[in-house]
């Protein structure tokens, strides 16, 4: 028995799910909303309330666990692998807080409350820019100042990493080929979205830099933008840095252009007429194709496309129009199977296709869960 509780803590939400890390199957899994807010209203006081909350939904579930998972965003340039919490690496994680001011002070918090509450178990803190930590320096490496980038640890991180991961592995099984022989691209297009270049296991490029705000249009944030807006918004607009961060981070993408972020909910209004949701939807999938012709660019060609995350996995329109016309180099959709509700893994290209499209389900928890196993197992 390996029974993991992975804990994926954010300003006001804090997710939850125990895993068997061998079988890989959740036991129960869940999440606590309106963390800090009136508790008369229906709110949570404070993360160690809502772990409060999570234990007593859990009661039994919790018997058995080996280790305590948390999902930490952002590990800057030093921290790289499943790490073992201890006082040093909180200090760490707080160090790196100026890099990742909106995820990793939540996650520091939900560590700290997850220890003092359960504080015979080992704690293991996984890392969502490990994978991408060896990018080549070519794909890392923004074109400013040297010495700027260097003294302030300004590099392309990228994130999701966990799941480019654990997907493309999947990938890999699925097909029944060794992971070292293929050439893949997978695109994680949930809440948050990124694409990633892989070549054989190893990332090559990824869509998110410094924060994950860059690359792909996601629900509430721009992704690419020209980094002009910034100063001219600045300087002319008299926001201060606080507004325009928090307008690029949480009132943009599919939210800003058109007021809506599920897709369900894009896709009727688009039906109905409602020309933002058009202009938001066609800006996201023009976004997409340009990522994903320029990392067949980046592997010479793809062997592999996988799908994933919550409209990866579900949105049949997106995974067609974001592949729609590209024959000619190599990708050719089956709309029948494409359009397949399934929710296990599943391929979505022609048998002719020289590109396998597949659709994988993602599982953040049970990657996190299995690299904490491999931590506890290792000081045993
Ligand atoms: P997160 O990044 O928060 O983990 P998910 O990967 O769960 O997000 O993705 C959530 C998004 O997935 C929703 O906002 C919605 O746009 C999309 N989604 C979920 N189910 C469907 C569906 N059946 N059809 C289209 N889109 C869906």
């Amino acid at each position: 028995m390996s029974r993991v509780l992975v804990v994926n803590s954010g300003s006001s939400s804090l997710k939850y799910a125990v895993v068997e890390a061998d079988s890989g199957s959740t036991v129960a899994d869940g999440i606590v909303e309106r963390i800090g807010e009136s508790v008369d209203e229906g709110g949570v006081a404070d993360h160690a309330a809502a772990l409060q909350t999570v234990f007593d939904e859990l009661a039994d579930d919790m018997a058995g666990l080996v280790a305590v998972g948390h999902r930490v965003v952002h590990g800057g340039p030093d921290l790289y692998q499943p790490t073992l919490v201890d006082e040093a690496l909180t200090a760490k994680i707080k160090e790196l807080s100026p890099l990742a001011p909106l995820h990793n002070p939540p996650a520091l918090l939900g560590i700290e409350v997850a220890r003092e509450a359960l504080p015979d178990l080992p704690h293991v803190a996984v890392f969502d820019t490990a994978y991408f930590h060896d990018l080549p320096p070519a794909a890392a490496t923004y074109a400013i100042d040297r010495d700027i980038a260097t003294r302030w640890h300004i590099r392309r991180y990228g994130f999701h990493g966990t799941s480019h991961q654990y997907v493309s592995q999947q990938a890999a099984e699925f097909l029944d080929v060794p992971l070292g022989s293929l050439r893949q691209i997978v695109l994680h297009l949930g809440n948050g979205a990124s694409a990633s270049a892989i070549d054989g296991g190893r990332p090559v490029d990824t869509s998110m830099g410094l924060t994950p705000m860059e690359g792909l249009v996601m629900g509430t944030r721009s992704g690419d933008i020209d980094p002009g807006i910034i100063t001219y918004l600045w300087r002319t607009a008299n926001m201060s840095v606080g507004d325009i961060e928090s307008m690029l981070n949480r009132r943009a993408g599919m939210l800003g252009l058109g007021g809506e972020i599920d897709f369900r909910v894009v896709h009727k209004r688009i039906e109905s007429g409602d020309a933002a949701a058009q202009l938001a939807y066609d800006v996201y999938i023009h976004r997409l194709r340009k990522y994903i012709g320029a990392y067949l660019a980046v592997l010479g060609s793809a062997d592999v496309i996988t799908f994933t995350a919550g409209v990866g996995e579900n949105d049949s329109r997106v995974r067609r129009d974001a592949l729609s016309g590209m024959t000619a180099l190599g990708v050719e959709l089956d709309e029948q199977r494409n359009a397949d509700g399934a929710k296990e893994a599943r391929r979505i290209s022609t048998d002719r296709s020289a590109t396998t499209v597949l659709v994988i389900p993602t599982d953040e928890e049970l990657a996190i869960a299995r690299a904490c196993v491999s931590v506890v197992t290792a000081l045993a």
